[in-house]
């Protein structure tokens, strides 16, 4: 089959700019794309070798060596669809992606390369994590050099195309076989994979076109997270590589316990211990919130295990919309270590009451008695 001239092709002139020739792909890859031409076969043809075109005419070096050598390339390898698009597009599903990495937004192991997600570990207060903080943190992560622009060339010098693949980043070794023609790709040892050579490297990063820093950032962590909040700071990642954006900085929120308060979502609980005496006689007793303290009135014979509501003294919902309550369970405590003077009014109280409960509590003792009875 006679390969059509891929200026021919694109339907562009033979000295077109990079951007016409962009144009006239993109332009003629939504009318071919077989998505949009289910009906026509013919399209997905057509689409394929508009595709080549342009991934040659599209990259300036391989332009070059097409204007030179023609459809043959250089030292008679050719250009050819699959050798082209193989390997470093074959995690892709179709037309759309291909479309997509030569003109930007996609990946390939040889093209721009998104940056990797980095995780940092933040352990905050319990009142830090209630009420939102915003901390400084260190974070190690690779920078695009600034004194060679990411490219790893000395300044003044530039990179220069791999002479083993040809700035291809990976070579392909083809087998003829009774079943047809095998092409096997693997990145380019000489160059990595990376399609060009650093002759001389920029002093700052060895070549590499990445730094490894030091980077402070300032965390905005809102109110009312809790253990196991992660929070995502968009670009703060590694630095791409070849160009590509920078990956994401996830930060993993953890929360220290508190003393006294416990957490259970947005409500805060506490315990709050009181004597006998202010438990029968009724007391107004200062309670700690996460907002310094208030009082509640324990009313007259309070139990163990009486809780209080507190509303609006939990923690804020995160979206803003008001807190929850803080619960305050009172604790009756026995008095120990009396003096004689303390254990005689007791005595005269035991005395008084009858050293028995009340009528209100006689019915649960007889359920206690019952239990021992069997
Ligand atoms: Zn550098
Ligand atoms: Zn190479």
């Amino acid at each position: 089959m006679n390969k059509r001239d891929y200026y021919e092709v694109l339907g562009v002139a033979r000295d077109a700019s990079q951007d016409d020739i962009k144009k006239a792909y993109r332009k003629l890859a939504r009318k071919y794309h077989p998505d949009a031409n289910k009906d026509d076969p013919k399209a997905a043809d057509k689409f394929k070798e508009i595709a080549e075109a342009a991934a040659v005419l599209g990259d300036p070096e391989r332009r070059a060596q097409y204007d030179r050598f023609g459809h043959a390339g250089p030292e008679g390898q050719g250009f050819n669809f699959e050798d082209i698009f193989r390997g470093g597009f074959g995690g892709f599903g179709g037309f759309g992606d291909i479309f997509e990495m030569f003109f930007g937004g996609g990946q390939s192991r040889y093209g721009p390369q998104r940056g990797q997600d980095l995780r940092y570990d933040l352990r905050l207060t319990f009142r830090e994590a209630v009420f939102g903080i915003e901390r400084e943190i260190k974070i190690p992560r690779t920078e695009t050099c600034e004194r060679c622009d990411g490219t790893g060339a000395a300044p003044g010098t530039h990179p220069e195309t791999c002479p083993l693949c040809r700035g291809r980043g990976q070579v392909s070794i083809t087998q003829q076989t009774p079943f047809g023609r095998f092409v096997q790709t693997r990145p380019c040892e000489r160059c990595r994979g990376a399609g060009r050579i650093v002759a001389t490297p920029c002093p700052e990063c060895r070549g590499a076109g990445q730094v490894r820093k030091m980077r402070s950032l300032k965390v905005k962590v809102p109110a009312g997270v809790d253990d196991d909040f992660r929070l995502r700071l968009v670009g703060e990642g590694e630095a791409g590589v070849r160009g590509g954006p920078p990956g994401d900085l996830y930060v993993y929120i953890s929360v220290e316990p508190d003393g006294f308060f416990e957490r259970e979502g947005h409500q805060i609980h506490c315990e709050l211990p009181i004597s006998f005496v202010q438990a029968a006689l009724g007391d107004e007793v200062e309670v700690p919130t996460l907002d310094g303290p208030t009082t509640i009135r324990i009313p007259e014979g309070t139990q163990t295990g009486t809780t209080f509501r507190l509303r609006n003294r939990g923690v804020p919902h995160l979206n803003g919309g008001g807190r929850g309550d803080q619960m305050v369970r009172v604790r009756v405590i026995t008095p120990t270590k009396l003096n004689e003077k303390q254990k005689d009014i007791l005595r005269e109280f035991g005395r008084e009451a009858g050293n028995r409960l009340h009528a209100e509590e006689k019915g649960f003792f007889k359920k206690l008695k019952d239990a021992f009875m069997g």
